[in-house]
């Protein structure tokens, strides 16, 4: 028993070191990543439900690292968050997704919006306002053109001031959605509150909308308490026809997810553009 006990011991400080290990490599490639431009953005449209044009786009990171293959920004932005390599690397996103907008709307498509997701720190951070408006300036875009993700726990620790800081992007006439909406400590009371323009529904929900009545209850029911609050509502992580079909007849503003199109590169987003347009 005891012996069986010291094993598991040691197989966990093995793992555990492994780990520490793994991350201050990944830590390494990050930074390297971050200074050599091997991050790209990629960019998913938000459709209207009832004509399939594109609306916007969330501009989402990719990291495609030589040896390690491809690395999910799920797994290092986190990193880039706890290392204070967020920091640039948020302030890169901000310029290149308004730099892409700039493009699109030299294309004609000034009413499109692109979305980028804030991490935490960023959002906190003393330069964002200053990021922001260098970032529309340099790309001759209009603030509408530019939408900011946010996710409920990034508003929850410091309440008041995350509304000023909200406040000042909404006067600007930036958009603010609320990311996973669903997901965090829900927090109603706040909704009307906040300075937000749009709700995405958490693609958990989504998933089962189809299968499981209670999600399609919740999701019909978040869709028409944003309505009444005089929100817009997209869903994410739409997969399927029944999904669409199901957020359509729920009058859901916008939807997003693979059934329309994955995260693609700048060029291919171009192109899904001028499809959407042109019929
Ligand atoms: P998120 O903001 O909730 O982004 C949506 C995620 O769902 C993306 O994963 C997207 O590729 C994925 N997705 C879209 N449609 C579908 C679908 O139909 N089915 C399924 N199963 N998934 C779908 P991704 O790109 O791996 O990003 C994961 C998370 O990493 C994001 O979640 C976001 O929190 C973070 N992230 C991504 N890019 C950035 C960024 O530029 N900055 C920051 N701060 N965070 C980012
Ligand atoms: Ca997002
Ligand atoms: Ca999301
Ligand atoms: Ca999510």
């Amino acid at each position: 028993q005891a012996k069986a006990l010291g094993e598991k011991v040691s197989y966990f400080h093995q793992d555990m070191n492994l780990a520490i290990e793994h991350k201050k490599q990944l830590t390494k490639a990050l930074n390297l990543a971050v200074a050599d431009n091997q991050l790209k953005l990629f960019y998913q449209p938000k459709v209207l439900p009832d004509t399939g044009d594109i609306v916007g786009f969330e501009a989402l990171i990719r990291w495609q690292h030589e040896e390690f293959g491809y690395i999910s920004p799920a797994e290092f932005i986190p990193l880039a968050e706890e290392t204070g390599l967020i920091e640039p690397l948020g302030e890169w996103i901000i310029l290149e997704a308004a730099r892409q907008a700039g493009e699109w709307v030299k294309l004609g498509y000034t009413e499109l919006k692109v979305a980028v997701n804030l991490s935490p720190k960023q959002f906190i951070s003393a330069r964002l306002a200053q990021v922001i408006s260098e970032s529309i300036e340099n790309s001759g875009i209009q603030p509408s053109n530019l939408e900011l993700e946010i996710t409920e726990s990034m508003l929850m620790e410091n309440v008041e001031s995350a509304i000023l800081v909200m406040e000042q992007f909404s006067r600007q006439g930036i958009n603010i959605s609320l990311d996973d909406f669903g997901t965090g400590y829900s927090s109603l009371s706040y909704l009307k509150r906040f300075p937000i323009h749009t709700l995405k529904i958490d693609r958990s929900f989504v998933a089962q909308l189809a299968s499981d009545n209670d999600d399609a209850k919740i999701v019909a029911t978040i869709i028409t308490m944003a309505h009444t609050l005089g929100l817009k509502v997209v869903a994410e992580g739409v997969e399927t026809k029944e999904q669409m079909l199901f957020l359509q007849g729920r009058r859901c503003d916008q939807l997003q997810g693979y059934y329309f199109s994955r995260p693609v590169s700048a060029l291919e987003a171009t192109e899904l553009l001028n499809r959407s347009f042109s019929n």
